[in-house]
């Protein structure tokens, strides 16, 4: 579709690349968190020439947040002539670690065959550049447009959110009567709009035993035994009855539209020992064995019932088995959030995708979390979702690129999704 809006997008393409390519340049890694003031600094020059209001926020006293490394946290919003609907575009600066496997320079921004290649490009700072292009598009072509539009680039996505949209929503920034509409531009591709995410559940259980020397084992008790019954009761019960359950949230990949469990960790007894180490070990029967469970949950599935299903074993196995002791450390959790699909940003985004692509769009919810339980939750804002170009699949990997076609496609949805929220409607 050809509007003076899109026009003024397309004329931004380089624009658009050097903006990508310079956040790129910037190593933002998390953890630990380094160089969000760098980042945010840069932010604020760029948007407050462009005729927003900024403000630097630092999550003082937020998980590891120190001198050394402060989680700051940027918002810019730009008033309109009239009175309207704000509209936020939140995306997160913290980029995970490098790994192996690159054949680009991951903070290089190289080009190549119409891509940007680097840690971050697709999640997310290709999403961040489209949103501040569309924005400044957008207020450009309707310098009288109402209302006000908002731009943050927050900490800690990565690592939950505590230091970024959590702090920010605790302090009121995203409560409804200060912003109407969120969209976050997290690479589900362009042409997707995602609702939500399921919710997670993390938890470490020790089961106990008596250390006595490994030749007489009779003569103590074994952790990992109990804890291989622990793990025959999931085996026999929770991983059955959780394949049952469908959730009625469009979740991608298909996989992960049930309830599902991943043992992250085991370990009992003796530690391992150190690589390189040749020495043999003694031998004890273990007194602890523990294992981290992180449990993903539905829409449709109270943290109650997932916490109480689990521990309802445990306690099962205190009854049946003998000297079976355990303890359960919860860790953390998230609740599922889900965007109703008849909510203004669903539908507005919605017409903008038909209307710059020429097809409807995917309604999908993510597997993971990202920054919308803490909107929802904190932020008591249902009118949110994620949208933003991208791969979703290249997020975290080696090489990883961000399309420029796909990061211009996405801005000119962006702009017309601003032209329905806060232009005066003609029909
Ligand atoms: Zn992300």
């Amino acid at each position: 579709m050809n509007t003076p809006l899109s026009a003024a997008i397309h004329a931004k393409r380089d624009d658009l690349i050097a903006l990508t390519q310079d956040m790129i340049r910037m190593p933002t890694l998390n953890p630990p968190g380094q160089d969000y003031l760098l980042i945010c600094e840069y932010l604020e020059k760029r948007l407050s020439g462009h005729g927003f209001q900024t403000q630097m926020i630092r999550a003082y006293g937020t998980p590891g947040d120190s001198d050394k490394y402060p989680r700051w946290n940027i918002i810019a919003r730009r008033e309109g002539k009239h009175t309207g609907d704000c509209v936020h575009f939140n995306s997160h600066t913290d980029v995970v670690e490098v790994g192996a496997g690159w054949t680009f320079d991951p903070f290089g921004g190289e080009i190549s065959d119409g891509k940007i290649y680097g840690r971050g490009t697709c999640d997310m700072k290709g999403g961040l550049a489209a949103s501040i292009i569309a924005a400044e598009a957008f207020i450009e072509t309707h310098p009288d447009f109402a209302g006000a539009i908002e731009i943050s680039g927050t900490a800690d996505e990565e690592t939950g959110g505590y230091g970024g949209v959590a702090y920010l929503a605790e302090h009121g920034h995203f409560s409804p009567d200060k912003v109407q509409h969120v969209i976050i531009p997290e690479p589900l591709n362009k042409d997707r709009i995602c609702l939500g995410h399921r919710g997670g559940w993390w938890a470490e259980i020790e089961t106990k035993g008596e250390i006595a020397h490994g030749a007489m084992p009779f003569l103590g008790d074994c952790a990992v035994r109990h804890m291989g019954a622990v793990l025959q009761e999931f085996e026999d019960k929770l991983f059955p009855a959780m394949a049952e359950r469908y959730t009625d949230m469009p979740v991608v990949p298909e996989g992960a539209r049930q309830s599902t469990m991943n043992i992250n960790s085991i370990h009992g007894g003796e530690n391992e020992p150190e690589p390189g180490f040749t020495g043999l070990q003694a031998h004890c029967v273990p007194d602890s064995c523990r294992i981290v469970i992180d449990r993903r949950f539905l829409v449709e599935e109270p943290l109650d019932q997932v916490r109480d299903e689990v521990t309802g074993l445990l306690e099962g196995l205190r009854k049946s088995r003998p000297n079976f002791d355990y303890e359960l450390t919860e860790r953390n959790s998230v609740l599922p959030s889900m965007t109703d699909k008849e909510s203004p940003v669903v539908r507005t985004v919605a017409k903008a995708i038909e209307d710059v692509m020429g097809k409807s769009p995917e309604y999908v919810a993510s597997p993971g979390s990202y920054d919308q339980k803490h909107i929802d939750r904190i932020g008591k804002l249902k009118n949110c979702i994620a949208y933003g170009p991208g791969i979703l699949d290249l997020a975290h990997k080696p090489d990883e690129y961000i399309g420029i076609d796909d990061m211009i496609d996405s801005a000119c949805v962006m702009g017309a999704a601003l032209e329905t929220l806060l232009l005066p409607q003609s029909d």
